[in-house]
């Protein structure tokens, strides 16, 4: 049966523009990283992408190697694309990005021009388009010249597969220098897109700063710490929960110390009639250079807890002030 999107789906979306450019993102995005490969449910993820675009989510991020197998995310996606999507791809932000290791061999991981192109190439091939929105570097590559890495972003850009480009966990000095090299070829750095939430505040201590000097936006990823951010590990480690599954969330991290930082975290967010996962992701929020949170949901319902955070978005000082003495005990 045919799917029509809600039409009353951008009535309450705040967007936020990205840096100085022309693009508008919405405040929480959807990631594909989980949930999304071979190895989940295709009901499931499809219904969880067509519930964010009801909701207002136009920012989907990928990268090509998400998904179990790896490219099977974006291999997904493109089929939620090709069934549900075909009269919407010009109200969608569509990202990936290259830099992890994804095949065999030199030529499959890392910063070269080589590796970047022909990843690109290849994540077009699955999600079925002809340009991504944002190409990334996904990560610095030190032992690769960032003339290289950043120069493959500027070719994707100059043929039309790139419409904006992008860095992922890049240093302040390294950001300066992609942003200089592109800066010299005319074309602006759109985003920046680092780790940010309650628990890795590192982009607090200058990267905020250079990108808003820059004009660059601010797209942080995992605003959950992939789910230890929520209450669901108070009591226990759920079968189905990523730290019992994903090898990228290992268990020994929930430690008593950490469950204690979230216990108290869990009580200031029941004072502010919401669940933690909400206050997590509005707190990532609260400083306006943050364009967008990306987050990831297993299930529909999860991602409707998420996206009702902007249901309560503000914080008082005291509020602040007592987040700020949970994390610090
Ligand atoms: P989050 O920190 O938002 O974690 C998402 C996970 O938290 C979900 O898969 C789910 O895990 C749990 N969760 C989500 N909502 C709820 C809820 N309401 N209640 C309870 N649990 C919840 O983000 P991710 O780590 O998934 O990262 C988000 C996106 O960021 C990725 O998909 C990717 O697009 C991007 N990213 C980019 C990186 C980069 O290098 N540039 C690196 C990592 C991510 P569970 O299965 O346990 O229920």
């Amino acid at each position: 049966m045919d799917w029509f999107p809600s039409p009353s789906r951008y009535d309450a979306a705040p967007f936020r523009r990205c840096g100085l450019s022309g693009l508008d993102l919405p405040p929480i995005s959807l990631g594909l990283w989980h949930n999304f490969g071979e190895t989940d449910v295709f009901a499931t993820a499809r219904a969880v992408v067509r519930r964010a675009f009801d909701r207002g989510v136009t920012h989907f991020d990928l990268a090509n190697n998400y998904g179990t197998p790896y490219g099977s995310a974006e291999r997904n996606f493109g089929e939620i694309l090709r069934r549900d999507f075909q009269s919407h791809r010009d109200e969608l932000v569509i990202t990936t990005k290259a830099g992890w290791d994804m095949w065999p061999g030199p030529y499959g991981q890392g910063g070269s021009r080589k590796y970047l192109l022909a990843s690109l190439d290849q994540s077009l091939r699955r999600m079925g388009l002809d340009y991504v929105d944002i190409f990334y570097s996904h990560r610095p590559t030190p032992d690769v010249p960032l003339e290289e890495t950043i120069g493959a972003l500027v070719h994707a850009y100059r043929q039309g597969k790139a419409l904006y480009v992008g860095i992922s966990s890049y240093d302040v000095a390294g950001t300066l220098k992609a942003a200089e090299i592109l800066q010299r070829e005319g074309v602006p750095l759109l985003v920046h897109q680092p780790v940010y939430s309650l628990l890795n505040r590192e982009i607090e201590n200058g990267l905020l700063d250079a990108l808003e000097k820059i004009g660059a936006g601010c797209v942080v990823f995992s605003p959950l710490a992939q789910g230890l951010l929520t209450d669901k590990y108070l009591s226990g480690v759920p079968d189905e929960s990523r730290a019992a599954k994903s090898r990228y969330l290992d268990k020994s991290v929930i430690t008593p110390t950490l469950l204690t930082v979230v216990r108290e975290l869990n009580e200031i967010a029941r004072t502010r009639g919401q669940s933690l996962a909400q206050m997590a992701i509005a707190w990532t929020l609260r400083d306006s250079r943050v364009t967008s949170s990306i987050a990831g949901a297993r299930t529909v319902a999860q991602l409707d807890e998420t996206l009702d955070a902007l249901k309560n978005a503000t914080f008082s000082p005291e509020e602040l002030a007592r987040i700020e003495q949970s994390l610090s005990a």
